[in-house]
C-alpha cells in the first residue's frame, strides 16, 4: 500500500472504464468527461438495499449506504464530496440526489434546485465550463424514509468574479442568460400560459432583473478627474432601479475618497464593493426563495451533501483572501476527515480486540489554529484590523508576522515582500496580502448595507438576512453531528496525468489515510475469505472450518510466522445476523 500502487490501481481501472474505486470506505471517482451508461434505473436497482462491498464500487453504493445507515441507526448522514475544480463534484452531488429520489419514486429535488443555483453561482472558467463558484450544502430531509424537503446553504461565493474575470473566463451565467433571453416574446408567452403563477413569478423576476441590471450599470459608472462627481446618469438609473436614495448611493461609492492621489483606485474599489454586495445579497435571497419552495415541514433526519471546492493553490496568479478562505475550509475538512478515519480504525481494532498501538497521524489542528484561533489567528487579526480606520494590508501583515513568526507552520518571507506563507496539510501556499483588508471589509460594510436596508423597496426588504460574516467557521458545527461518507473526485485530463493525479491524491488526504492503515494492520480478511483464497497454495481442496486456529495453521504453512506480524481477531457479527463471520488481521509482510 503506497502511492504508486494506489495510482496504478486507479489508472488501470480508469482505462477499463471503471471510474470508481474504494480506498477503505472512501470512494475515489475519476472524471471520465463522457457519460457512461452507469446511472440508469437498472443501476439504481442493483445498488438499492445492498451493502457497500456487495457490488462494484459506485457512487450509488455510497448514497445507498447513507440511506440505509440513516434508517438503521436513526442518525443524520453527510456525504462529503471534494476535489479540485472540474473533477466532478457537482455532477456527483446531482447523481446522489437523483439516486435518493429514484429509490423512492419521488421527484428529484436537484432538478428543481440546480438550474437556478447554477445560473447564478456558476461560471465558465478555464478549468470547467460550468464551474460552481460557491460551496454548497444540501440537507435532504426524510420522514419515514421518504424525502420531505430540502434546504440548501451556500458558502464563500466568489464575489470578485462579478467585477473581474481572468482571461478566457466569464462572469456568472445569469448575466448572459438574461441579456440573451429577455427580448424573447415567446418565453413571456410561455409564462403567460401559467396564469396563476405568472404574477408572482413575474414579480420575482422583475426584482432579480432590476438588481442584475443595476450591477451592470454600476460597472459603467466612471470617475471624472479627481472630482468625486461621477456619472450622474448611471447613479440615477441605479438608484431608481434599486429604489434607494441617489445621495446615499453616491456616498457609498465615493466612500473614503478624500485623498486625490488614491482617489481613482479607491473609487473603483468602492464601486465594485457595492456591486459585489448587491450580487451576494441577490444570491442569498435566491437561495432562500428556492428553499421556501421545497422546505420540509419539520426538521427530521437528513442526508446532507457537501459540494465544496478543493484546496486551491495557483502558481500562475496570486493567492489571495479567497484562496485563504477556501483553503481554510479544506484544512478543516481534512481535520474532520482525519478524526473520522482515525476513529474508524480505532473502533475496528477494539471490535477485533487487537491491541491498539499509538499510531501517529498528522493532526492539522495547529494549522487550523494558526488561521482561525482566537485571538491571534490570521483571520482573527484580519477581522480585528478591519475595524481600525488606520489599518492597512501592511499593518495586518506586520501583526501576523509579530504573532506567528515562531510558528513552524508560518512562513515569514525573507525579503520584505507583502506576503506570508502557510504550510497547509496539502502543501505550502504563499498569500499576497494585497487587498486582504478591503476584501474582508467588503463583507461588512455597514454603510452599504444600510443603503439597502433603510428603504422599503421590495427587493431590499428580502435581503435583510445576515450573510456577510464570512462563514469560514460553518463547517465545524455542521459536520460533527453527522455520520460521514467521503467521495474524493479526481480530474485526470492533463498532459502529465500521473503527476497530476498523485498530486490530487495527496491533496485529498487519501495517502495519509493509507499511511495510518499501513502503520497498523493494513490487510484484514475474514476467516472464510482467507481460507478460501489460500487453500490451494497449501494443497487443500476442501475449505477448512472458518476459525482463527485454522487460519494460523494455514498461515504457518505459507510463511515463517513471527509474533507481531499478524494478529487474529475475534468473531465478528456482520449485518446478516445468522452468519457469524470472523476477521483475521495480518500485518504487512515486509517492513
Ligand atoms: P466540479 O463541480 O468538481 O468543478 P463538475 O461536476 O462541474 O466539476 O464536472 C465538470 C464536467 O465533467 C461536467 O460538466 C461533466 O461534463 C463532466 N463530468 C463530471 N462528472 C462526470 C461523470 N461522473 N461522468 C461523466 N462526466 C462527468
Ligand atoms: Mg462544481
Amino acid at each position: 500500500m503506497h502511492e504508486g500502487a494506489v495510482l496504478l490501481n486507479i489508472k488501470t481501472r480508469f482505462q477499463r472504464e471503471l471510474i470508481y474505486t474504494y480506498i477503505g470506505s472512501i470512494l475515489v471517482s475519476v472524471n471520465p468527461y463522457r457519460m457512461y451508461n452507469i446511472y440508469g434505473t437498472d443501476m439504481v436497482l442493483l445498488y438499492k438495499g445492498h451493502a457497500l462491498g456487495e457490488n462494484p464500487p459506485h457512487l450509488f453504493a455510497i448514497a445507498n449506504a447513507a440511506y440505509s445507515k440513516l434508517m438503521d441507526a436513526n442518525h443524520n448522514q453527510v456525504i462529503i464530496i471534494s476535489g479540485e475544480s472540474g473533477s466532478g463534484k457537482t455532477e456527483a452531488t446531482k447523481l446522489v440526489l437523483r439516486y435518493l429520489a429514484a429509490i423512492q419514486h419521488t421527484s428529484n429535488i436537484a432538478q428543481q434546485v440546480s438550474p437556478l443555483m447554477e445560473s447564478f453561482g456558476n461560471a465558465k472558467t478555464v478549468r470547467n465550463d460550468n464551474s460552481s463558484r460557491f460551496g454548497k450544502y444540501i440537507e435532504v430531509f426524510l420522514e419515514n424514509g421518504v424525502i420531505s424537503g430540502a434546504i440548501t446553504s451556500q458558502y464563500l461565493l466568489e464575489k470578485s468574479r462579478i467585477v473581474f474575470q481572468a482571461k478566457d473566463e466569464r462572469n456568472y451565467h445569469i448575466f448572459y442568460e438574461m441579456l440573451a433571453g429577455l427580448p424573447s416574446q415567446q418565453k413571456r408567452a410561455f409564462y403567460l400560459q401559467d396564469a396563476e403563477t405568472y404574477y408572482y413569478l413575474n414579480q420575482d423576476q422583475a426584482s432579480i432583473f432590476r438588481v442584475l441590471a443595476s450591477i451592470l450599470h454600476l460597472g459603467n459608472i466612471f470617475f471624472q478627474r479627481h472630482e468625486v462627481l461621477i456619472s450622474a446618469q448611471e447613479i440615477r438609473v441605479v438608484s431608481e432601479l434599486l429604489q434607494i436614495s441617489p445621495e446615499g448611493l453616491q456616498k457609498a461609492i465615493t466612500y473614503k475618497v478624500t485623498v486625490p492621489l488614491c482617489a481613482l483606485a479607491c473609487f473603483f474599489g468602492f464601486r465594485d464593493a457595492v456591486a459585489k454586495i448587491l450580487y451576494s445579497l441577490l444570491f442569498h435571497w435566491l437561495t432562500e426563495k428556492i428553499n421556501s419552495q421545497v422546505y420540509p415541514h419539520q426538521h427530521t433526519l437528513s442526508i446532507s451533501i457537501l459540494d465544496i471546492y478543493g484546496f486551491e493553490v495557483s502558481d500562475l496568479t496570486f493567492n489571495s483572501f479567497e484562496q485563504l478562505c477556501i483553503n481554510y475550509a479544506n484544512e478543516y475538512l481534512q481535520f474532520f476527515f482525519n478524526r473520522i478515519i482515525f476513529r474508524e480504525e480505532q473502533e475496528e481494532y477494539s471490535r477485533e480486540q487487537v491491541l491498539w498501538q499509538d499510531i501517529p497521524f498528522s493532526d492539522n489542528q495547529p494549522c487550523i489554529d494558526l488561521v482561525a484561533a482566537k485571538p491571534h489567528g490570521i483571520l482573527r487579526i484580519l477581522d480585528d484590523q478591519s475595524c481600525f480606520p488606520q489599518a492597512t494590508d501592511h499593518t495586518f501583515l506586520q501583526k501576523c508576522h509579530y504573532h506567528h513568526v515562531h510558528n513552524p507552520l508560518y512562513i515569514k518571507p525573507k525579503m520584505p515582500t507583502p506576503e506570508f506563507g502557510i504550510k497547509h496539510y496539502a502543501g505550502r501556499v504563499t498569500y499576497q496580502v494585497h487587498k486582504f483588508l478591503d476584501k474582508n471589509y467588503d463583507q461588512v460594510r455597514q454603510d452599504v448595507l444600510d443603503l439597502f436596508i433603510q428603504k422599503d423597496g421590495e427587493v431590499t426588504k428580502h435581503f435583510m438576512v445576515i450573510l456577510w460574516y464570512v462563514s469560514y467557521l460553518f463547517l465545524s458545527f455542521l459536520l460533527f453531528r453527522c455520520n460521514p461518507f467521503f467521495v474524493r473526485c479526481i480530474k485526470p485530463n492533463n498532459l502529465k496525468v500521473d503527476e497530476l493525479v498523485s498530486h490530487q491524491l495527496r491533496h485529498s488526504g487519501i495517502l495519509e489515510t493509507i499511511r495510518i492503515r499501513r502503520e497498523g494492520y493494513p490487510i484484514r480478511m475474514q476467516f472464510d475469505v482467507f481460507l478460501f483464497r489460500y487453500k490451494s497454495l497449501v494443497g487443500v481442496h476442501q475449505i477448512p472450518a472458518a476459525s482463527g486456529e485454522n487460519c494460523v495453521l494455514m498461515l504457518s504453512k505459507l510463511c515463517p510466522l513471527r509474533p507481531g506480524l499478524y494478529h487474529v481477531g475475534v468473531t465478528k457479527c456482520k449485518r446478516e445476523r445468522s452468519r457469524h463471520l470472523a476477521a483475521l488481521t495480518l500485518q504487512r509482510y515486509t517492513r
